[in-house]
């Protein structure tokens, strides 16, 4: 972690984290992990492939490799290349299949086949970073050793107020400190909710949400408006375009 101690937080600002707790609990009392998975190894694959894919399309390419490849032994005998067409519509999937085999291939060799239940030794894994990591041991483990941040905790952490970073670790160690450990698997969830449903990338529910307007210091500006595709401008028309624009036909027929 890139800090020893923890961020110091005002009790001002451990009240409004729990107020927003609490309403983010009643707004998304369904909120929870969107991968599928009904093992501990699976979760952990399903999250290595999620860097940079949706969990929709995770959700897509997991049945079909999970049945292939049921358990860490299986996928540790076989070869990336065997594991890969299995992701092919996922992004990096050439990579994501490497490490899906080196990860394996540890957890079988390493770990007697159990998905390990520890940060450090998860961090040992191909592919396994705090993100990854906390996903399994709070999923997976029920054990709430960090916060997840992935885009969208990260998005809203900022615009909620929540740090004042963009790097993940310490948006992590700004949650940490602002909520209670117990509740740290939870929050990402309530968190990804919100930003999968309310909060998107490119303009939110600012002015029509109520958790919004409560929490949110964004929802009193002006609505965000989504980035439209740029059109192309005259100026850099291929010439013969701009040259048709610029000297309209003299016939009048
Ligand atoms: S007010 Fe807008 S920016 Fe703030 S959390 Fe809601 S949707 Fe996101």
């Amino acid at each position: 972690m890139p800090r020893t101690s923890p961020p110091r937080k005002t009790p001002e600002q451990l009240r409004r984290a729990r107020s927003l707790l609490a309403a983010l609990k009643r707004r998304h009392p369904d909120a929870h992990c969107e991968l599928h998975w009904t093992q501990p190894h699976e979760l952990l694959v399903a999250t290595i492939l999620s860097a940079q894919s949706t969990d929709v399309g995770v959700n897509r390419a997991t049945p079909a490799l999970f049945a292939a490849f049921p358990t860490p032994a299986h996928y540790a005998a076989a070869s990336p290349d065997a594991i890969a067409p299995f992701l092919r519509t996922l992004n990096f999937w050439r990579n994501k299949a490497r490490a899906v085999h080196e990860s394996m291939r540890a957890v079988h060799e390493r770990f007697g086949g159990e998905v390990p239940r520890t940060m450090d030794a998860l961090l040992t894994l191909r592919g396994v970073a705090r993100k990854t990591a906390n996903v399994v041991l709070g999923n997976a483990f029920g054990m709430n050793e960090g916060v997840v941040v992935d885009t969208h905790v990260g998005r809203l952490a900022l615009r909620m107020g929540l740090s004042r970073h963009t790097d993940p670790g310490k948006v992590e160690q700004d949650l940490m400190a602002l909520f209670p450990r117990k509740d740290w698997c939870l929050l990402s969830h309530l968190l990804i909710f919100h930003g999968r449903r309310a909060c998107k990338a490119r303009g939110g529910a600012c002015a029509s949400d109520a958790l919004c307007r409560r929490f949110c210091s964004e929802s009193a500006k002006p609505v965000r408006k989504t980035a439209k595709p740029k059109r192309p401008s005259t100026s850099r028309a291929p010439r013969h375009q701009a040259a048709t624009r610029q000297r309209p036909s003299r016939r009048s027929d």
